[in-house]
């Protein structure tokens, strides 16, 4: 018989997450704090990244081991404890890239990369668990399967954390169609607002901004999240979440709090 909530005896916060940077935009501050307060922090990354833009600082098909690099110098600067960086196929869309399309993680047997997520949550027992939202925040379809493979495993995993966060912008998605992604509406529709708001101190804002410039390779996303999304720089905003992926109370107000 699994009890339905265990002590938090384990790590402060795990967030399973696609791609190098996304540990870093919405979350930077979170890990700084928990860091500087002791507490262990656990990341994992699906794919290495290689579908995403190389800008012309290394060959295309060299792009997983530079974002790679990258990761590991931005999670060093972020106090993560623990980095998990796996290597299953991430979503490569048509066009210039110069590596061949791929469906990405939608495509990879979930029996694959659920185990694994199980058996790292069972380890790590953490308090707190942050991944994406069944919309992907942005309808990236990494984000969208990440979702679904994260929850997989939390309802399989017999440790039960004290709380489960999906990332939660404050106001809904604007950006254009883009191929492969969900549609501007399917992103609107699923979008569920913040119920928690956690505030950066100038020296946390100072970390994180420290760690997104480790992500030289994706120079054009990092300043395109500073340009639309300059307020969630320091401020980070999540949603309370079931172990099934359903939001915990849709109707409940945003609150801060120090910490998840
Ligand atoms: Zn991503």
């Amino acid at each position: 018989m699994r009890p339905t909530q265990e002590p938090a005896t384990g790590a402060a916060l795990l967030a399973i997450v696609p791609h190098p940077d996304d540990e870093a935009f919405g979350l930077g501050g979170l890990w700084t704090r928990l860091a500087a307060a002791g507490e262990r922090t656990v990341l994992v990354t699906l794919t290495r990244g290689r579908g995403g833009r190389s800008l012309g600082l290394c060959p295309p098909e060299r792009l997983g081991d530079l974002r790679e690099e990258e990761l590991r110098e931005a999670a060093e600067i972020l106090g993560i404890a623990r980095l998990e960086l796996h290597d299953h196929h991430d979503y490569v869309p048509d066009g210039d890239r110069g590596v061949p399309r791929d469906p990405g993680l939608q495509a990879v047997p979930e029996e694959r990369i659920v185990p694994d997520l199980v058996r790292i949550v069972d380890e790590e027992r953490p308090a707190a668990v942050v991944t994406f939202a069944a919309n992907g925040s942005n309808g990236h379809p990494d984000h969208v399967a990440t979702h679904r493979l994260a929850h997989r495993a939390l309802t399989r995993a017999d440790h039960r954390p004290c709380g489960i966060y999906h990332y939660a912008s404050p106001d809904p998605f604007d950006g254009p169609a883009r191929d492969g992604f969900l549609t501007p509406e399917r992103i609107r529709d699923g979008w569920r607002p913040p119920d928690r708001r956690i505030e950066l101190t100038r020296d946390e804002l100072a970390v994180k901004l420290q760690a997104l410039a480790c992500h030289r390779s994706q120079a054009l996303s990092v300043l395109g999240f500073a340009r639309r999304l300059t307020e969630r720089l320091f401020e980070e905003t999540f949603r309370a979440a079931t172990p099934e992926g359903e939001p915990l109370d849709p109707d409940g107000p945003v609150r801060t709090v120090d910490r998840l």
